[in-house]
């Protein structure tokens, strides 16, 4: 009862604090939304607008993982709350079925397979062998927050998993894009994965026989998950420039001396990204709800005819893959 009357009082927030952004409030909780489970629903309304937005890459998912290792590793889940709003928000097993899996969890540890985050669960203290992954993606808006039980509703409420000291893990999604599985076979989500980008397995010989096979634009090959895992539109653009490479050239037409350098440049990227702890450009923030500070030192993404920083050429814009792609004419070749 205490997560609703602290639902209720930080709804009034939300809704003054919307009310003045001219946005609609995202989530109330009703009496009747109680499921036969003891858990309870979230009602949603529809958000009146939205703009294109930037989708977390492996630094802000890497982020939110060692945010929440001291915060929730070694905790154990007691209750979960589903908003029947998201009906795709759970892909395997049925909602019902997860809200009534989870609760005795505990969270033993939490890993990242590129833009994925996996916690590894087990049936409690006695046993500690992790047998099933909560394995979670955030696609375009989703976001993972670590609140405590009566801190004020967060908008666009989508799940929650309390845990055993008082404290929450909320899942708020604008877009409802973001998916959750629960499952003893991680390979079955992440498994057609290709190598991600922080792993040390991840060489520049590796990099080269990815590229070798494939015709198609060298940012086409970076942001396919299959191939390499992590990278989205922000980062391959940034890696790409440091690299001096043409997002448009055939993957397979890079030299031995190119994908060194491409190598080396998605490394230094993510390595700037990670110690300001991500991009926000609107949506993505921290567990604890903090924005990242790597949009500000962006060369080339969103800079479309603004001055290249190395040669004051001005950056230029076109499409590959369907996606927008900045770069600069006369630094990448
Ligand atoms: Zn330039």
């Amino acid at each position: 009862m205490a997560f609703r009357s602290a639902q209720f009082a930080g709804l009034m927030v939300i809704n003054y604090l919307i009310a003045l952004r001219g946005l609609r409030p995202a989530a109330s909780v009703k009496a009747a939304d109680f499921n036969p489970q003891g858990n309870f629903f979230l009602d949603d309304h529809k958000p009146c607008s939205y703009a294109v937005t930037a989708m977390p890459e492996l630094p802000e998912v890497e982020t939110i993982r060692r945010d929440l290792l001291p915060r929730v590793v070694g905790r154990t889940i007691t209750h979960v709350y589903l908003s029947p709003d998201a009906p795709r928000l759970v892909r395997w097993p049925s909602p019902a079925e997860f809200c009534r899996a989870l609760p005795g969890q505990r969270i033993e540890a939490i890993s990242r397979r590129g833009k994925y985050l996996l916690f590894h669960l087990s049936d409690g203290p006695a046993c500690r062998q992790a047998r099933r992954y909560l394995i979670v993606h955030l696609r375009m808006t989703g976001v993972l927050l670590h609140r405590d039980q009566d801190a004020p509703a967060d908008a666009y409420l989508r799940a929650v998993l309390a845990l055993d000291h008082g404290d929450e893990l909320r899942y708020t999604d604008f877009r409802k894009l973001g998916t959750m599985w629960l499952t003893d076979d991680p390979h079955s989500v992440v498994g057609r994965l290709g190598p991600d980008v922080l792993d040390q397995a991840f060489t520049v010989a590796v990099l080269r026989s990815l590229l070798d096979r494939r015709s198609a634009p060298i940012k086409a090959v970076l942001m396919d998950q299959g191939a390499l895992a992590g990278l989205g539109n922000i980062y391959s653009e940034e890696a790409l420039f440091l690299a001096g490479v043409h997002p448009q050239r055939p993957a397979k037409s890079l030299s031995d001396d190119d994908v060194t350098r491409l190598h080396r440049a998605i490394g230094e990227v993510l390595a700037e990204a990670l110690g300001h702890r991500g991009s926000s450009f609107r949506d993505y923030v921290d567990a604890e709800g903090r924005q990242g500070r790597h949009q500000w030192h962006v060369k080339v993404y969103r800079r479309t005819d603004e001055p290249c920083y190395t040669c004051g050429t001005q950056i230029e814009r076109v499409k590959v893959g369907g996606r927008s792609t900045h770069f600069c004419p006369r630094c990448q070749k």
